[in-house]
């Protein structure tokens, strides 16, 4: 199967796009279509690599618009975990195809996902199209290790024989929730099969506090000890980490990745410390977390938070640029999370903006993405040379709408 693009804008020049076998076979000024191939016109849009999502737990779309207004543990204990103990594989494809839809729709096409039924989002993720590495939550708090570990292989087997599109990761969910024990036996599973750790991590003030006082060592200290924190590690949140951490996560070479709505919005009190993190040589990410924190997956719109929480925390317009804002978003500031290139030989994975958008016709393109843009000006959506969305419309969105307000509904939120 083959696509074309004709027409494209890309850094000011018009060029075409050919994509084969899901990947990008050619790209330039002289590159057009061919007879026999899918052609797009792209009409001067925009050309851009897509966003990646590098932390959520898509299925939590279900969640949207309850208990938004309590502190982290009370929604976690009282409004999330009961109903999540009662949720069905199909309560949560729907909610992650929910997820996927509007994801697509503002330019992510792959994402990092921590949540309960990881088949059930692998199978949506299939068949939206998208790209994502998912991970089982892996809990031992009022459980044992040895179901932990039970809970660990059958995360790994239920995500077994999906295609290259879905990568399966460990999903401790934080320093609080598993133990020691266990946050070790996953540092050497991780190592011996080669698989990514997720983990959220220095959230909240007091999660630094307990840390200190149950382990003697604030949070990436202590992971450290474990063995858990490697190139392979993705760290959701990162709010806390003094410098000396942050020395050792670079050192190390694990990926942070803020996600600030979902920070501000349960009111943490700070921010990621982006610049020091930069400057230590971290690898930077940006996510929504869970439609339950945030309340959207529009990571386009959530860029312009980062980049004003990193200037207003900071007191400095300088702390972070349009074009550093930019990469953050798009994976290319963090090599494990799956940035694409658009080269030859990469995977036909991109973006073509209306170059009719109110928010993108003046000034930078850049700039207008991070300060001025939100996923609305996502005109056409394609993965793996697969055109998801065209003109704004994504194929069978009112079901999957319909269907997972449908859901929602019947889990009494
Ligand atoms: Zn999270």
């Amino acid at each position: 199967m083959t696509l074309a693009v004709e027409n494209a804008l890309r850094d000011g020049e018009r060029v075409g796009v050919r994509c084969e076998d899901g990947l990008i076979a050619a790209i330039g000024p002289e590159v057009s279509s061919r007879p026999g191939d899918e052609t797009i016109d792209a009409d001067g849009a925009h050309l851009v690599a897509p966003l990646v999502n590098g932390h959520t737990h898509a299925a939590m779309t279900l969640f949207r618009g309850s208990g938004g207004d309590l502190p982290l543990m009370p929604w976690l204990e009282e409004k999330i975990w009961p109903v999540e103990a009662k949720l069905s594989d199909e309560d949560v494809y729907w909610g992650a195809r929910l997820a996927c839809a509007e994801m697509l729709r503002s330019g992510t096409t792959r994402f990092w996902d921590m949540y309960w039924h990881p088949e059930a989002t692998a199978r949506a993720v299939g068949d939206a199209g998208l790209r994502a590495t998912i991970g089982a939550p892996l809990f031992d708090l009022g459980g044992s290790p040895a179901e932990l570990r039970e809970m660990a292989h059958r995360g790994l087997e239920a995500l077994d024989g999906f295609g290259p599109e879905i990568a399966p990761a460990l999903a401790p969910h934080a320093i609080y929730t598993v133990s020691e024990e266990s946050l070790r036996w996953i540092a050497e599973l991780s190592a011996e099969r080669d698989l990514p750790v997720q983990i959220h991590l220095s959230e909240t003030e007091q999660e630094v506090q307990d840390c200190l006082a149950a382990h003697g060592a604030r949070p990436a200290f202590y992971l450290d000890r474990l063995g858990l924190l490697s190139e392979r590690t993705v760290l959701a949140h990162g709010v806390w980490l003094d410098p000396e951490e942050l020395a050792l996560v670079a050192e190390r070479g694990a990926t942070v990745v803020t996600n600030p709505v979902a920070n501000m919005k349960l009111a943490v009190g700070g921010v990621f410390p982006y610049p020091a993190a930069r400057a230590a040589g971290v690898a930077a990410g940006l996510g929504t977390d869970g439609a339950g924190s945030n309340d959207s997956l529009d990571l386009l719109a959530d860029l312009k938070t980062f980049a004003l929480a990193q200037k207003h925390a900071a007191a400095d317009p300088t702390a972070i640029d349009a074009a550093e804002a930019w990469a953050v978003a798009t994976g290319a500031a963090a090599p494990r999370l799956g940035a694409t290139r658009l080269e030859p030989g990469a995977p036909a994975d991109f973006l073509l903006l209306d170059p009719r958008s109110p928010e993108l016709g003046i000034g930078s393109l850049t700039a207008d993405l991070v300060y001025a843009a939100s996923g609305a000006v996502v005109d056409t959506t394609v993965v793996a040379g697969r055109v998801l969305m065209r003109g704004g419309e994504v194929p069978g969105l009112e079901e999957v709408v319909v269907d997972a307000a449908e859901r929602a509904g019947r889990l009494g939120l």
